[in-house]
């Protein structure tokens, strides 16, 4: 028996022990093909039917109208940076971003380098430990549209509700709390992920787009590859997908509604969520959350030990004990805990009492 980490990595991280054993039994031969996935063409029936069932889970798991189109594309989350500027900031407009997070700024810069932007919020001032309160009407009407990070994985922030009434199209990079809990797909134009938190492996980013918002406001003559146009015409298959990540999200969809789908998994979250925050909430101080308590993410847990120096210790003595990934980001320091669907309420206490211990000790 392979001892599995305990693993809470902010991404690639872990994904769920059934979805794996599934994918490794399926390993030399997929159906009744012969093959495996990464061996097969995008093209065969196998593959035909890897994509739909992927597409119709995710519609059915997040109640996705009919409107939207699901693209299976390539390039990261790092890529829709680019591509939703390219193809929806044409000439003489302005786009608005929401800079949340270290991702958000990125997301703002490569829009920079496309058109006309402007940050329309932010919680910069604040060292990114808070979100902005955005009034939807205040939100100018003529922008192209507005940019959101729904969780900005490396504070530790979530918006826990969206600002309502806001009238440009709304554009959110999700790539870290897809499919943590339900969201009203009505409310947004674009939603986009890349895979390799919630939605299994690197490789794959999961676009939601509304299909009238593509045909009627493309910018036109863009090359292919970077036209959302192009990969809707083409069944996300105008050249080679990630068919194997495709795949993996596919199982993975599938555990999501075995587990009892969205609401089921929203409830584990939060209880997760609630278990964590409580011990260092009740630490003493000598942990201490790094996100204002009204925006705390129950994806990425941000923290600090009170007595810093000790951090490097705490750090060690987890890896030793078996737990993956507790550093923070390279950028902030400190610690972070990722809470993704795959993380299970056992792995969590585990580590509770891991930190109580811990603590107990110095
Ligand atoms: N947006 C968010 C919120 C992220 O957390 C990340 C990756 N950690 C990215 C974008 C960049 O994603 P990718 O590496 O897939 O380009």
């Amino acid at each position: 028996q392979t001892k599995r980490a305990d693993n809470f990595g902010a991404g690639p991280t872990g994904l769920p022990l059934p979805v794996l054993q599934r994918v490794l039994d399926e390993g030399l031969s997929y159906g009744d093909s012969g093959m495996s996935v990464m061996e097969m063409s995008h093209r065969s029936r196998w593959y035909d039917e890897i994509q739909a069932s992927a597409e119709t889970r995710l519609r059915r798991l997040l109640n996705l109208p009919e409107e939207f189109s699901v693209l299976f594309l390539q390039g990261g989350a790092s890529l829709q940076f680019a591509m939703i500027p390219m193809n929806f900031l044409g000439a003489g407009q302005t786009a608005g971003y929401v800079t949340t997070g270290s991702f958000a700024k990125k997301a703002y810069s490569e829009a920079k380098k496309v058109g006309s932007v402007r940050i329309i919020a932010s919680s910069e001032d604040s060292g990114f430990r808070t979100l902005p309160a955005i009034e939807g009407s205040q939100v100018p009407q003529d922008l192209a549209y507005v940019h959101f990070t729904s969780n900005n994985t490396i504070y530790g922030t979530q918006w826990q509700t969206w600002p309502t009434d806001v009238v440009p199209p709304v554009v959110a990079d999700m790539s870290s709390d897809i499919l943590s809990r339900p969201i009203d797909a009505n409310r947004f134009h674009l939603i986009y992920a890349g895979a390799q938190k919630n939605l299994g492996i690197a490789g794959l980013t999961v676009v939601l787009v509304n299909q009238s918002w593509v045909h009627d406001k493309s910018v036109a003559g863009l090359p292919s590859m970077l036209s959302y146009q192009t990969h809707l015409d083409n069944d996300s298959r105008y050249n080679t997908p990630p068919a194997f990540a495709v795949y993996v999200l596919s199982v993975l969809l599938e555990w999501i509604e075995e587990q009892g789908g969205l609401p089921a998994i929203t409830a584990r979250n939060e209880e997760k969520a609630r278990l964590l925050y409580g011990v260092l909430d009740n630490s003493d101080g000598f942990y201490q959350g790094v996100a204002e308590a009204n925006v705390r993410s129950k994806m990425n847990v941000t923290f600090r030990l009170q007595n810093q120096d000790l951090e490097p210790e705490f750090l060690s003595a987890a890896k030793a004990a078996g737990f993956v990934g507790l550093g923070g980001h390279r950028s902030v320091g400190g610690c972070r805990v990722s809470l993704y669907n795959a993380v299970d309420l056992a792995q969590v206490e585990r580590l509770l009492t891991f930190m109580q211990t811990f603590r107990s000790k110095h």
